[in-house]
């Protein structure tokens, strides 16, 4: 692509040149590929005659956050003066998040004196090209982009997944990852005996919480302390230190996993900028049968099951207070739990859960803070920050409106004029056939000239579905922003906000042993309010 960067003389450019691959580009194909970044952007540097000062690395790093050590070390030496030009081969490089590389291009880099340059997409912040009143428009495209990799890639795994093999990172405890095939497991050696221990025990009518005590006290190592790794934060603690899990062998001894049938797809992410897991319901299991070597027989899993007890019911005098199962300890990582009001004044407060179950180990505080004064706290503190956001969005799509023109009207206007050239090449079509037929055109020359334009044609239509793809994600996106502003502002308006609204608006509330709170919305562009 040809670049509309000139060079600005007089100024000592000291460049940082920037690359990032993340694991979704690396499964789209090589193009995008570290080597072929670094040696684009070291001779593009070199013709405009700047000194590079340092390259900085992303290998495997999604573009959908800032969180990337090269990046990071970019931004130190930014601060510190070392570099005054950073460049990446087009935007998405830079990043994925609309609103965070806007802050960047507009806010951040022009702080810092920073000329920014995006190669292939002729951004350059120092110049008032062209191509810097595109750069809004690009980064929300860019947004877009990283969704469609996300559903892609999903719908390649998912076809994996019919096929029964096995495309899920860590397998659970019992197997591994065959050496001579990654989609295959085989019994792990060092674990196998665990989990045909834990159905022996189920099978002898142990509860999955006496399992639990007899796996801790016989010191039956946790996966954790074989090999270091543990999925969820809240179990780490406990399992680093040996002590087995109610929930985890639960887990297993409910897991068909372990009959030697493949079953993927329980769960999967929310979208592809919030971390969030959530549980497919079970028809939306993809199992396929037989496909390793089983742990557990057929029938003794299915015993197991009927052994199991169901789901044990909460306390029924519970009252659910709204923000219940939103606590957590900011210390440990634990559930805070919300106690019944007190008998003698009727007031309520909350305890770190770890430390009402161990307090004689002094494993963590009491974090015993008055409930009703925390409610109280966090309900004003959304209410401010949603009044922020929303005055901030509005302000945002005055200047869209001033400035630039919105996606969506742009891909309209883009897929209007494709249509138009596509009624275009198939008048034409019935244009030469007329002549051929009128005898105007040699066949020869009618063959040569239908192919041509029909290919034409068949590019063009394939470009107008693209399009209008493109435009359904788009819309659906601002579909999402749109039903978040309105949950927002039903929010504002609501004098005492419901359980119901508390889950959507909040992933969890961390509360700290000085009376901190850190609020994780759902929504994550307000997390950074
Ligand atoms: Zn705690």
């Amino acid at each position: 692509m040809e670049s509309v960067i000139t060079k600005i003389s007089n100024v000592n450019y000291k460049v940082a040149i920037y690359i990032r691959l993340s694991k979704e580009d690396e499964k789209l194909g090589e193009s995008e590929s570290i080597t072929n970044q670094r040696e684009f952007l070291k001779s593009w540097t070199a013709e405009q005659g700047f000194e590079i000062q340092g390259v900085y690395i992303d290998d495997g790093f999604s573009g959908t956050n800032f969180n990337r050590p090269g990046f990071q070390r970019m931004l130190k030496d930014i601060d510190s003066g070392k570099i005054n030009m950073v460049v990446t081969k087009d935007m998405s490089r830079l990043g994925r998040d609309y609103i965070g590389t806007g802050e960047f291009i507009e806010k951040y880099f022009p702080a810092k004196k920073v000329r920014y340059v995006a190669v292939t997409d002729g951004v350059d912040t120092f110049l008032d090209s062209s191509g810097n009143d595109i750069a809004p428009f690009k980064a929300v495209f860019n947004d877009m982009y990283a969704k469609d990799i996300s559903k892609k890639i999903r719908v390649s795994l998912r076809t994996k997944q019919k096929q029964g093999l096995w495309v899920g990172g860590c397998p659970p405890l019992g197997y591994m990852v065959d050496p001579d095939d990654k989609n295959h497991l085989v019994p792990d050696p060092e674990e196998d005996y665990i989990v045909k221990y834990i159905f022996r025990l189920a099978l002898s009518l142990k509860t999955p919480y006496q399992i639990k005590e007899i796996l801790t006290n016989e010191k039956i190592p946790t996966r954790a302390m074989i090999k270091g790794k543990v999925n969820n934060r809240i179990q780490a603690i406990d399992s680093k230190k040996g002590y087995w899990n109610t929930k985890t062998v639960k887990g297993i001894l409910t897991n068909q996993l372990y009959t030697g049938d493949m079953v993927q797809n329980r769960r999967q992410k929310v979208n592809y900028k919030v971390k969030k897991v959530v549980y497919n319901k079970k028809e939306d299991w993809i199992i396929v049968e037989n496909t390793h070597e089983p742990l557990v027989s057929k029938e003794e899993f299915e015993l197991v099951q009927k052994m199991l007890p169901k789901n044990t019911i909460r306390n029924e005098k519970k009252i659910y207070r709204l923000l219940d199962g939103l606590l957590y300890c900011y210390e440990c990582g634990h559930r805070i739990g919300i106690c019944n009001p007190r008998k003698s004044d009727g007031r309520t407060y909350i305890v770190c859960n770890y430390y009402r179950l161990h307090s004689k180990h002094k494993v963590c505080t009491s974090h015993g803070f008055n409930y009703d004064a925390l409610e109280e706290t966090v309900i004003a503190t959304i209410k401010k920050i949603a009044k922020e956001y929303i005055n901030k969005q509005e302000l945002l799509n005055q200047i869209n409106k001033v400035k630039f023109e919105s996606p969506i009207e742009k891909i309209k206007f883009e897929l209007s004029k494709k249509e138009e050239k596509l009624n275009l090449k198939n008048s034409n079509l019935d244009n030469i056939y007329l002549d051929k037929i009128e005898g105007k055109i040699s066949e020869d020359m009618y063959q040569r000239v239908f192919k041509r334009v029909s290919t034409e044609a068949k590019e063009l239509e394939l470009e107008i579905k693209e399009l209008k793809e493109k435009l359904d994600n788009v819309l659906e996106n601002s579909k999402l922003e749109i039903d978040y502003k309105n949950l927002l502002e039903e929010f504002i308006n609501m004098s005492i906000p419901n359980r119901e609204m508390m889950l959507r608006l909040i992933d969890k509330i961390e509360v700290h042993k000085d009376k901190q709170l850190d609020i994780y919305f759902n929504f994550k562009e307000l997390n950074n309010f």
